[in-house]
């Protein structure tokens, strides 16, 4: 229990501490910089901004006149970057949003097709089932994977087969972008809302850096801004239909957020304005640092998900590391010298996931990550004591404490 300032004041210096001595590798995590964090301390927190979809310039509180005028600035900023009409940043996380989107989509007993946990998704649908109550209205198919990407003529027979309401792409795995404009064409014919979770492309979206899904067509795009993208913990939906816009807005508040934390906005806008001018090429070196360290970790024999085709198009790579005891083990001991990246959530246990997005913004460029795939050498198949190695990570990860493509 803490019983003064001071001691909370430590617990926090031993974190920032020990974060600041491993290697972030977590896809989906980022270091936003010191400028967008110093606009989390406003007094915009404790306040209230409800407002009911497509009127937002009829807020439920008073006191709200610079409050709605902070919001749609920042609306139409994100509106401009990722080329979206209908903005709503209502969403305290990505989530939430792709909840909204999902309960503000579907009729009762309607079916939607989402990606499995075991195929990287998120889990947005599959684990609200546990409630009986969705278990009655809600039907789940997986979209079909194989070889980590999305089997396109089995979607396309499943899709004319069981007539989905609801199709979402993305997930927390994605190495290339998805076919959208091939099913496109379908669901248009068919009826079938077309949804893009892009929590983890976000930043890279943002910096023109991998396809733009809303350009591509899909009708409703949600998830994460402080993944790849490296804004305040939030979310947000983009749309260009107004009654769907305003059908999952209807959702989203109030049945599952009403206050939306306000403080978010600034930062936010911070954020929009730093990846407006550094976006792209933030983007660019993080994707060439991912293939740069799928390569070196593939010559120094790992087996590199997708080695045949450039290992990725995002942030990320995939590494099978079923050779050293599969990737819950794995993750715990690259853990304990101080390299952190992720397991697969309890699914198959097979492959470690590890993201660029952090290490470039620290300073990290494509030499830098033939040092990184040595760790990952010197933990899995040396035999130094993780402790040893963490001193080393430690040392070298001091050395890139800035934070590039920020203001
Ligand atoms: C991280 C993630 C989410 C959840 O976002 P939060 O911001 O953690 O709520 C949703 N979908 C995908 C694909 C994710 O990777």
């Amino acid at each position: 229990m803490f019983r003064s300032l001071t001691e909370i004041d430590d617990l926090l210096k031993k974190h920032n501490d020990y974060r600041d001595s491993c290697l972030n590798l977590i896809a989906s995590e980022n270091c936003a910089s010191s400028t967008v964090r110093g606009y989390l301390n406003t007094k915009l927190s404790n306040r209230y901004g409800c407002y009911e979809s497509m009127h937002p310039e009829n807020r439920e509180y008073t006191g709200n006149k610079f409050i709605h005028q902070f919001e749609m600035e920042v609306q139409e900023l994100v509106g401009e970057i990722f080329k979206a009409p209908l903005v709503d940043l209502r969403p305290i996380g990505g989530h939430i949003s792709g909840v909204a989107t999902v309960l503000g989509t579907l009729q009762p007993g309607e079916l939607l097709f989402e990606i499995h946990l075991k195929d990287w998704g998120h889990g947005l649908v599959g684990p609200m089932l546990e409630a009986p109550q969705f278990r009655e209205t809600i039907r789940i198919e997986s979209i079909p994977y194989s070889d980590h990407m999305i089997d396109l003529d089995k979607l396309i027979s499943m899709i004319y087969e069981k007539k989905p309401r609801l199709i979402i792409f993305g997930s927390s795995g994605m190495l290339f972008p998805e076919p959208i404009k091939e099913i496109k064409a379908i669901t248009e014919k068919e009826g079938i809302i077309l949804a893009m979770d892009s929590s983890h492309i976000n930043g890279l979206i943002a910096g023109g850096v991998f396809p733009n899904p809303l350009e591509e067509g899909v009708d409703i795009m949600f998830g994460s801004l402080h993944k790849t993208f490296p804004g305040p913990e939030g979310g947000f939906i983009l749309a260009k239909d107004p009654k769907l816009f305003k059908r999952i807005g209807d959702i989203m508040s109030s049945a599952l957020v009403t206050s939306h934390h306000l403080y978010r906005l600034p930062a936010l806008a911070a954020a929009m304005l730093e990846m407006k001018q550094f976006g792209k090429a933030y983007g660019e070196q993080v994707i060439k640092n991912a293939r740069a360290l799928g390569k070196a970790m593939d010559e120094l024999g790992f087996k590199v998900v997708a080695a045949d085709r450039g290992y990725t198009s995002t942030h990320l790579i995939l590494v099978d590391v079923t050779e050293f005891g599969g990737c819950k083990k794995v993750a715990r001991q690259l853990e304990a010298a101080n390299v952190l990246c992720s397991d697969d959530f309890g699914q198959l246990d097979k492959e470690i996931r590890i993201g660029t997005a952090e290490v470039t913004r620290r300073g990290m460029k494509e030499t830098e990550m033939k040092t990184v795939a040595e760790f990952f050498k010197r933990v899995l198949m040396g035999n130094e004591s993780s402790s040893f190695i963490a001193q080393k990570v430690k040392e070298f990860s001091s050395s890139y404490s800035h934070c590039d493509f920020g203001f």
